[in-house]
């Protein structure tokens, strides 16, 4: 029970767990940390249909709806006290609401896991490449965490050493000493196969990683990325991409402007850091706030 709603019910989440025929590690797979990331149960329930017991080693536990108020309300926040999700772990007892989801879910992971994956996308506002974030701290558990983001076939993984992830349940695993990792793929309110089929084959790789499957096809190696960075617009208005997710930027080169509704460009958004790689993008013509974020990169310089 994740807690308890003005009706007195109680606030409870989606579970799914398949046990194979050989022994192993158990896995935490959790979907929905952010409500309309649709993509990240929609690849659990295809994965859980086409696993073969037979062949699998361990368990793994799927939590498909991580935040079951955001889920609900279409939020990517909890809508009762503003806060989110992915920077709320470890949480705590006597926080606030989001804080003691964090902290019940959070709990039940590290007692009963031996590593985790966590599925997200951009949600309503955001277009995510298919990209995997972790922790490489330098720790056997950083270290493993980023040989199991090297096999999932991602073309871009980021090491996120920054702060503003320490609220993050792959950070807070491997802080504990345990493998995670942070799945990206697709947004932009909506869903496609493409990135159901990309996250289908990072749960699967990642289980290949941890000895529950066989080897999979070694993906061709991923491009890594030091560090992950949110870049945040100056202006508010109305959001146009002028380049395409994945495209190299040098520092300076524009990805983006701010208009107004008279359709003045009021600001061009530029990649203040050296080379990088475009991950992440607001979608087309969303409008936004100033100071909100309107891209993530990859620092590859
Ligand atoms: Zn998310």
């Amino acid at each position: 029970m994740l807690g308890e709603y003005p009706d007195g019910t109680e606030i409870c989440a989606p579970i799914a767990i398949a046990t194979g025929a050989r022994p192993g590690p158990t896995m935490w797979l959790q979907a929905c940390v952010h409500g309309p990331e649709l993509v990240g149960p929609l690849a659990i329930s295809r994965f859980l249909g086409e696993l073969d017991l037979q062949r699998f080693s361990g368990t793994v536990v799927c939590l498909l709806a991580a935040n079951p108020i955001a889920f609900r309300s279409r939020d990517r926040l909890t809508i009762v006290d503003g806060q989110n999700l992915n920077r709320s772990y470890p949480g705590q007892t006597d926080g606030g609401v989001t804080q003691r989801m964090a902290h019940v879910a959070l709990t039940a992971a590290l007692e009963v896991s031996d590593a985790l994956v966590d599925l997200h996308s951009g949600g309503d506002h955001l277009v995510c490449s298919y990209h995997i974030i972790y922790r490489n701290d330098g720790g056997a558990a950083g270290k493993k965490s980023e040989e199991m983001a090297s096999g999932l076939g991602a073309p871009q993984i980021c090491n996120a050493m920054s702060p503003v992830f320490d609220g993050a349940a792959f950070a807070c695993f491997v802080a504990s000493g345990r493998p995670a990792v942070l799945v990206e793929s697709g947004g932009g309110a909506t869903v496609t196969q493409v990135d159901i089929e990309n996250q289908v084959r990072a749960i699967r790789g990642a289980c290949s990683c941890l000895g529950m499957l066989p080897a999979a096809s070694a993906a061709p190696p991923p491009q890594i990325g030091r560090e992950v960075a949110l870049i945040h617009g100056e202006r508010g208005g109305i959001f146009e991409p002028m380049a395409p997710l994945e495209a190299v930027l040098e520092k300076g080169d524009e990805f983006g402007r701010i208009r107004n509704l008279y359709g003045d460009t009021l600001e061009i958004c530029r990649n203040p850091f050296g080379r990088a790689r475009l991950i992440a993008l607001r979608r087309a013509y969303m409008p936004i706030h100033a100071g909100e974020e309107v891209a993530e990169i990859s620092h590859i310089g």
